[in-house]
Parts: structure tokens; sequence; C-alpha cells
């Protein structure tokens, strides 16, 4: 590579390395661009080696592309051990090596949302979903804030935290016996680690020696002294961001940390860019526009070379079904006429619910998609009931998936036998797998009874013997025959087909296990916690084919799209009716921003006129964002006085663009 093809400022970004530094920027100005090339900087001319440095991205998608692009720019040699990765793996790597510094064993399980929510659950003894996530958030921004129960307890100053706190306690005491740790630990623990024992702390400071952190407005308190404690007082790293794409505050994430970074480095150099490099005027013009409205926290002038671009296309739709058939449409008619490809084309929405409707429609004219930020793979009942087992393995005392291992396919151990061992375990303060070996225990059950239980557990630690010694695909292969889960999937399943597409998953994912095992080097055990960290924020990656882009704003940050279709901009969506409830239209703001600024070349914005809510058909209005946006920069269609929503031209080429989708060697017709 060579710096020239950066302009001055990326340039003094990348070769400023004696201090602290801010890059703060616009959408699209190429700062993730910077960290990649810093990196090549840093060890070609830097002088460091691969494995001092870590570069901190936002989802394990964009640290896969990350190391995909710097892949490009060296060797593997050049770049081996290198840590490219998400705050929360890398909490998970220093946990690994970490964890008995905390009374945990390195092979602790991961416990997802869904887990976490269940024990929560258990304890406010309540199934009311909307409690339970209400506690479960509150739990997670204390953690976020570095508060334990204790300080909870004494902080908490009104009914409803007192009774997050007094959960918040019983809870932790639950994952601590079931040696497991919930997502928000991951970094917590290593910086409670690094604030009480100083010598691991300099350990990992001698380790990684400079950071580069992606999206840095969207650090919470928690990755904020994680930082911190890192770069110590040499403050050897690189941070970029912008405020205007904040949009994590519901987790907890602190725009202040822009400003504390500051104070607490009084030597940070700031840089910015203002040279957007991905969108047409038009599209940035919009996105400026937008934002405008938003109180600013630093000043930023964003400008493009590329062109003014088409205007912003809006249109107004009946209702959600005929918005995905409009939408589909257009996509179809704009792919045949412009000669692009599916993959160049993203529908992107403030809520999951929004998506099923349009996966609808993309299936009725067979175009492919692909879902980011949906229900992942791994999130499916038949993959997490095999994952159950290799947690498992990795971790015998991870009680909800001993339970649920034990349990699918069930081994013929009774509810009383696992009554009495759920009371024995919880008496002697030990985890399910380890009372079944007590003797207190046995004592209580017949010899029939006992006998599948002490098989399901010489089962399980037989596998553990030879988790870290076989290959992870083989191996699970062979578990799943041993316990006839094929079968029992066909047993248990309504219809021979459903059977068949769960069936088909688990053996993509043992396909999965096989390869990612043998990519990386790693051990049954090892993917087993790395699958708990994919689940989190994104689903399997499924390489680049040519699909239509599905995506949550959320998880569409930092990517780019040539051509956007922003669904639902109406209000109660987007702005969301909850945040307008509760004064958060600037986090709203932010997100129709970060949306807005994922397209290059063509934006459309669609909004219903009536949608049905809970069985009923509700008037709804235009989302306030359409009017933020200069009229001469917007073409309406659909509405009383605009133009239709399929033009005449578009209508002619429908059919033959439906054709183009599938014969793309079809000529475009002559206008
Ligand atoms: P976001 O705020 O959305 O995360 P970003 O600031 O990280 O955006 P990048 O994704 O790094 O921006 O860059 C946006 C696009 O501009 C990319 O396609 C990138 O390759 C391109 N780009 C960045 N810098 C330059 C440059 N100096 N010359 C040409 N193209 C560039
Ligand atoms: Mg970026």
């Amino acid at each position: 590579m060579s710096l020239l093809q950066l302009n001055p400022p990326q340039r003094a970004a990348i070769m400023s390395l004696d201090g602290p530094l801010l890059v703060l920027a616009g959408a699209g100005s190429g700062k993730t661009r910077v960290i990649t090339q810093k990196i090549e900087y840093l060890i070609r001319e830097g002088g460091y080696d691969a494995r001092n440095i870590a570069a901190i991205t936002f989802t394990n998608k964009a640290a896969r592309e990350m190391l995909e692009r710097v892949g490009k720019l060296m060797s593997s040699r050049e770049l081996k051990g290198i840590t490219v990765s998400t705050f929360h793996s890398l909490g998970m790597q220093l946990l690994r090596q970490e964890a008995p510094h905390l009374g945990y064993k390195p092979q602790f399980s991961i416990l997802d949302s869904y887990d976490a929510a269940k024990i929560i659950s258990d304890v406010l003894k309540t199934t009311h979903k909307d409690e339970v996530r209400k506690v479960q958030s509150r739990i997670s921004l204390w953690k976020n804030e570095l508060l334990g129960p204790d300080a909870a307890i004494v902080q908490a100053d009104n009914e409803f935290d007192r009774i997050c706190a007094m959960t918040y306690a019983s809870y932790q005491a639950t994952l601590t016996a079931y040696q497991a740790m919930d997502f928000d630990d991951l970094i917590r623990f290593p910086v409670e680690l690094f604030l009480g024992n100083a010598e691991v702390l300099q350990k990992w400071q001698h380790k990684l020696r400079y950071l580069l952190i992606d999206e840095y407005q969207d650090t919470n308190t928690c990755q904020y002294q994680l930082v911190k404690l890192l770069t110590g007082a040499r403050g050897m790293f690189t941070a970029v961001g912008d405020d205007d794409q904040s949009i994590y505050a519901w987790r907890g994430a602190n725009m202040e940390n822009l400003r504390l970074l500051q104070h607490d480095f009084p030597k940070l150099k700031v840089i910015k860019l203002e040279q957007n490099y991905r969108s047409t005027a038009r599209i940035l013009r919009a996105a400026n526009s937008v934002i405008a409205n938003n109180p600013k926290l630093f000043e930023k002038q964003l400008w493009s070379e590329l062109g003014l671009g088409e205007p912003i296309h809006v249109v107004q739709c009946k209702d959600e079904e005929h918005e995905a058939d409009v939408v589909v449409q257009r996509l179809l008619a704009h792919k045949f006429e412009h000669r692009t490809e599916f993959k160049d084309y993203a529908i992107l929405y403030r809520g999951n619910y929004q998506a099923r409707i349009f996966e609808q429609a993309l299936r009725n004219q067979r175009i492919p998609y692909q879902m980011a930020g949906g229900q992942s793979f791994f999130d499916k009942p038949e993959i997490k009931d095999v994952l159950s087992y290799l947690r498992l393995i990795a971790n015998p005392d991870d009680d909800p998936a001993f339970i649920r291992a034990l349990t699918t396919p069930k081994r013929g151990v009774g509810a009383t036998t696992l009554e009495r061992l759920g009371a024995w375990a919880g008496q002697r303060g030990n985890s399910l797998f380890a009372a079944a070996h007590e003797e207190g225990f046995q004592q209580q059950v017949g010899a029939a009874q006992l006998a599948p239980l002490q098989d399901f557990c010489r089962f399980i630690v037989n596998l553990e013997y030879r988790a870290t010694r076989e290959p992870a695909g083989e191996l699970v292969m062979e578990m799943l025959k041993a316990v006839g889960f094929e079968a029992w999937l066909y047993d248990s399943e309504d219809s021979q087909r459903a059977a068949e597409v769960k069936w088909k998953n688990v053996m993509d994912l043992v396909a999965w296990l096989q390869k990612k095992g043998e990519a990386d080097g790693k051990n049954l055990i090892e993917l087993s916690q790395t699958i708990a960290l994919i689940t989190m924020l994104e689903g399997r990656d499924e390489g680049e084919v040519d699909a239509v882009k599905m995506s949550t704003l959320h998880a569409s940050k930092g990517l780019e799209y040539p051509h956007v279709f922003l669904i639902g901009c109406e209000e109660g969506i987007l702005p969301h009716s909850e945040s307008v409830d509760n004064g958060m239209v600037e986090e709203e703001r932010r997100l129709m921003y970060v949306g807005i600024t994922r397209a290059q070349r063509s934006l459309t914005l669609t909004y219903c006129v009536k949608r049905r809510r809970a069985g009923e058909w509700l008037f709804v209005e235009p989302s306030r964002f359409i009017g933020e946006i200069n009229g001469d920069d917007i073409r309406h269609f659909g509405k009383p006085g605009a133009e239709p929503i399929v033009s005449k031209r578009e209508g002619k080429s429908k059919l033959a663009s439906l054709m183009a989708s599938l014969d793309s060697k079809v000529q475009k017709p002559e206008e």
C-alpha cells in the first residue's frame, strides 16, 4: 500500500505514533481505513511486533473484515499473533488465561442473554418477559458502570432499583455457582482484575502495547476503563469515532467518553477527517441536514467529490404488505436498469419484526437475501441443543447446559430424580454434575434411577477427555450418533420436513465446527466459547454471496452498500415511540443518520399510511426525519400529486427485470 492513497489528515493520523490520538470524523470519511492502514504502518515502520498490537472493533463481522483487509496488505507471517477482535472477545482471551485469579476455571461458560434471562426469571419467580427484560437491562447497566451487587444495593434509591439490586445479587451468585459469565462480565471482570492486581495488569500492558479502537463513540464506561488501564500512562492508542453515530446508549454507551479522553489524556491529539469517500453529495447533504437538528458535541463538516447523485426517493405506501411489494418491485427494476447485482442492495430497518414481511416478498420473487442482526443460526433450538453438550463438555458445572443436554434427547432420568438432584445441589451449593457424584445424593435414589444419570455423567467425562485431543467435527458427529439425535428429531417433530430442516442445520453446525477447528487450530472446548461470542452481536458469517442484505440499523453500523432502502420511516418506528416517550429522539436521529450514511449511490426511504398494530389498523405519520431533509433533494412517489409508485418506464421493465433475475443474459430493451 501506499500512504499516497490517503488524504493529508489520514496520513497524519497513521503516522502519529508518539502518544494518544483521537480521530473524530463523520461517516464514510475513512476512519476504519485509517485503522487498517495504521496496523501496517505500526508493523512496517513503527517497529511494532504484531503480537503487541490489538485492534478492537464493534462486531465480529467488522473484526473479520478488518483482518481480511490487513491480510491483503501484509503476509500472515508479519501478522502472526495480532489481536483483531471485539471488546468481548478480547475480554474472553484475557479471562481464559486469568480466570483463576477471579475464582473461575479457564473453561468457564458464557451464558447468552436468553439463558441469563432464564436465571433472572427464576430469581424473580415470574415469566413475564417484559419485567425480566427490564430487570436484566438494569443489571447490565450496573455492570457496565462497574458496580457489583453490593454497590447496587447501596445505590438503589427506589423500589424498582431495590428489586433489581436484590435480583442482581442472587443472579450473580448463581452465575458463580455455574462457573458462568454473562457478556457484560467478559469486560467487567478484566477491569476488576486489573484494578486489584498490578502484576497481571503489567503483564497485559506489556503484551498489548498499541491499541486501535474503532467506533469509539459506542464504548461504555467499562470498556473505556479497560482501554485506559491497558494503555496506562503511556497512552499508546488510536481511537476513531463519530459522536453523531452513537447509537448504543441503551446498552450503557457513553458519549461523554469522547470528552473524558481529553480530560484523562491531556496529551491527546485530535485529528478531524472531513472528506467523505462513500456517498454522493445529495445523500451526504440529507444526512447532514438531519443530524443538524441535534445539538453538536464537536463541530464537523463533511463533503464529497463523488458528484451530486440522484435525489433521495421517498415512497408512500398503503400498508406494510404494499411497502414490501413496492421495495421488491423497485429493487428489481433498479437492478435491471443499472445492471447491478443483488449484493449491491440493502434493506435496513429499525426493528427485526419489520423484516418478516419483506422476507416473504423476497422469497416470492426468488430473490436471494442474507439477514444480519436477526435470529442467529446459533439461536435455533436444535443448534442450542447440540451446543448445550459442548458447553457441558467444556464446563460440567454449567447447570442450564446440564439440564438441556440430559433431557435432549431424554435419557431415562425421571423428573423426581432430577428434582432430588436439584435440591441436593441447592443445599450443598454445588453444581448438578458435582451433586450427581456425591454419596449423599446417590443414597436418596434407587439404583435403577441412578444408572442412567451416571451413564450420562460418564459419557460427558469421556467426551471432555477427548475434546482436547480429537478433531471437533468428528467428535461431535460421533456424539450425536451415540445419543441418537437424528432419530430423536424425527420422533419429536410434527412433520418429516421440519425434522429434515433441523437435522440439516445440525449437519451445517458440524461442518462449521470441522472447518473452523481446522482453520483456527481450535479444539472443541475453545470453539464452544467462540460460539457463545458469535451469538451475541450477529449470526454466523455466511461469506460473500450475491444476495440482498437485510439488516437492522444497529447491525449496519460501519458498513456500506451501493443502494439502500430504509423502510418504515414513520413516527412510532423511527423515531421509535418508546424513545419519543423517554426523550431519546436525539439517539433515534443518530440512528437515522447511520442509516442514511450507509448508502453510496442511491437511497430510498419508505413509509406507510396505515399499519397493523395488535390486530388493528392504525393511521401513521411519516417520520419527522424525512421532513428534516431539504425538499430539493427529495423525489416523492405514491403521494397525491407526486409521481406514481412505479413509473411507466419502471413498470415496463418490471417483467423484464424479473426475467433478468432468472437469466442475467437477457438484454436491456430499447427505451
Ligand atoms: P463509518 O463512520 O460509517 O464507520 P468510516 O469513517 O469508517 O465510516 P471507511 O469505511 O473507512 O469510513 O471508509 C468509507 C469508504 O471510503 C470505504 O469504501 C473506503 O475504502 C473509502 N476510503 C477511505 N479513505 C479513502 C481515501 N483516502 N481514498 C479513497 N477512498 C477512501
Ligand atoms: Mg468505520
